[in-house]
């Protein structure tokens, strides 16, 4: 068996029901992804546009291509046809502009709004109170070609587990909050990514529903 074989079969034995594993792919070439494929992996995740739509043309259909980085406006076309879900919608202006690239391929891409809970400054996302402002705006219900899933966040890099923790209790929370507040009737509002391989468990128990694990599977990148 190799070792990406290996690897997801432990990650999959540790995951509860009701989460879901996208394994991230990016920078590690599509032999590898295949080997993944083969041992039934289905979600990948890459982040950056022009790698997802050669990926997506090298490997096979029902593949579900998920983007995880931070994307720029005029990248958007090279995705918009292929991908399933955008984890890092980092701004209004991306939402609208993801929307528009989606009118033209005529279609309705997932979206998840990625939320800053880090300690770090440089990290993109809204703050929490970005978020809900924007959303009490309701402006975003005037796009028909994208949906809002959810949220996405990343912790702070540290090996204080207690902190990390309380930042994905804190995006679980805010989760539940503008879940009841403004998505209650809707189903589609039923994602949670926080998790990578250095705290996946810890996001799982803080309520992950997906979680994004790469160098866990594919060893680490080389860039
Ligand atoms: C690269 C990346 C991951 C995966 O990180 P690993 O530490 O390799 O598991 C997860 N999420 C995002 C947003 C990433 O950019």
């Amino acid at each position: 068996m190799s070792t990406i074989t290996e690897n997801l079969n432990r990650i999959r034995h540790t995951l509860p029901s009701g989460v879901r594993l996208v394994a991230v792919s990016k920078f590690h070439p599509s032999e590898a992804i295949s080997e993944a494929y083969e041992a039934g992996q289905r979600i990948f995740g890459e982040s950056k546009a022009q790698e997802l739509r050669r990926k997506s043309e090298e490997l096979p259909a029902d593949i579900e291509w998920h983007f995880i980085g931070h994307l720029q406006s005029n990248k958007i076309k090279y995705i918009a046809p292929y991908v399933a879900m955008i984890h890092s919608v980092d701004s209004v202006n991306l939402l609208r502009e993801i929307d528009r690239a989606a009118e033209k391929e005529g279609r309705v891409i997932d979206c998840l709004l990625q939320i800053y809970i880090g300690k770090e400054d440089s990290k993109f996302g809204f703050s929490t109170d970005e978020c809900m402002e924007y959303l009490n705006s309701g402006d975003w219900k005037l796009f028909r070609h994208v949906r809002i899933c959810g949220v996405m966040g990343m912790a702070t890099n540290t090996d204080d587990e207690t902190q990390i923790y309380a930042e994905f209790q804190r995006l679980s929370q805010f989760f539940e909050e503008i879940k009841h507040r403004f998505f209650d009737i809707e189903d589609s509002f039923s994602e949670i990514s926080m998790g990578m391989s250095h705290d996946y468990q810890l996001a799982i128990k803080a309520g992950s529903t997906l979680v994004r694990i790469g160098s866990d599977i594919f060893g680490e990148r080389v860039y």
